[in-house]
């Protein structure tokens, strides 16, 4: 898959604090070919000492500090969105870290595509700027309130199809692969039937009533079709 420069990313500065180096030069490489400006620190002491970055990536295993208290520290001082970072099984680190200022977290092994989308998740979030309303052709989704409405008239979504729905928003026309999205709108990882996606597509098709907005890409997933352009020839 081709990695594509994400929406004004080129001003958004990442931090990626991981003392695995391999883990780390790949994210810093991605990041930076996905338009972040990224830079890589080992331990929590240079990831305290760095200068303000937008995105914390916070591996909570370091050598020095516990990723816990690197975590608390960093929100005491500063304004980054913190993703927080573990192997499978930390759930108490995840929790405690949540508790402890972090935006979002990411359980090892995890995909740069997935990692992107909690990034511009999370810049989403915390844009200060007016309400948080993405829209496409006549559909419209308040991420802080979690509305959804077509043309105006609202529309009742389910906390899962609201959650597919804003992965085919977060980048659109973009073909997102069905494990990206049940990564992102059921768990870290889905090891299940793809199927249940299948379900909440058509039932989030119903509710919308607006044909050609979520177009099936065959053998990839889904995107949100090109409702207002003219369509190319195939
Ligand atoms: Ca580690």
């Amino acid at each position: 898959m081709n990695v594509q420069a994400a929406d004004g990313a080129g001003e958004t500065r990442v931090l990626v604090v991981e003392d695995d180096r391999g883990i780390a030069e790949s994210l810093v490489r991605g990041l930076r070919q996905a338009g972040y400006v990224a830079e890589g620190v080992r331990n929590g002491r240079d990831a305290l000492a760095a200068h303000t970055p937008d995105v914390v990536l916070l591996d909570l295993g370091l050598p020095d500090i516990d990723g816990v208290e690197v975590c608390r520290m960093l929100r005491a001082r500063s304004d980054a969105a913190i993703i927080a970072v573990t192997a499978r099984g930390e759930e108490a680190d995840r929790v405690v870290a949540l508790d402890e200022g972090a935006d979002d977290y990411l359980v090892k092994p995890f995909g740069l595509a997935e990692l992107l989308a909690r990034i511009r998740a999370v810049l989403r979030r915390r844009r200060p700027a007016g309400p948080e309303i993405v829209r496409h052709g006549p559909l419209a989704l308040d991420l802080r309130t979690r509305q959804v409405s077509v043309d105006g008239r609202p529309v009742s979504l389910t906390p899962k199809e609201f959650a597919v729905l804003e992965c085919l928003t977060a980048d659109p026309g973009r073909v997102m692969s069905r494990q990206q999205i049940l990564e992102r709108a059921w768990d870290a990882h889905w090891y299940g039937p793809t199927k249940v996606l299948d379900v909440h597509v058509a039932a989030l098709r119903r509710k919308l009533g607006v044909p050609g907005l979520i177009e099936t890409v065959y053998g990839h997933g889904f995107r949100l079709g090109a409702l207002q352009e003219p369509r190319e020839h195939p």
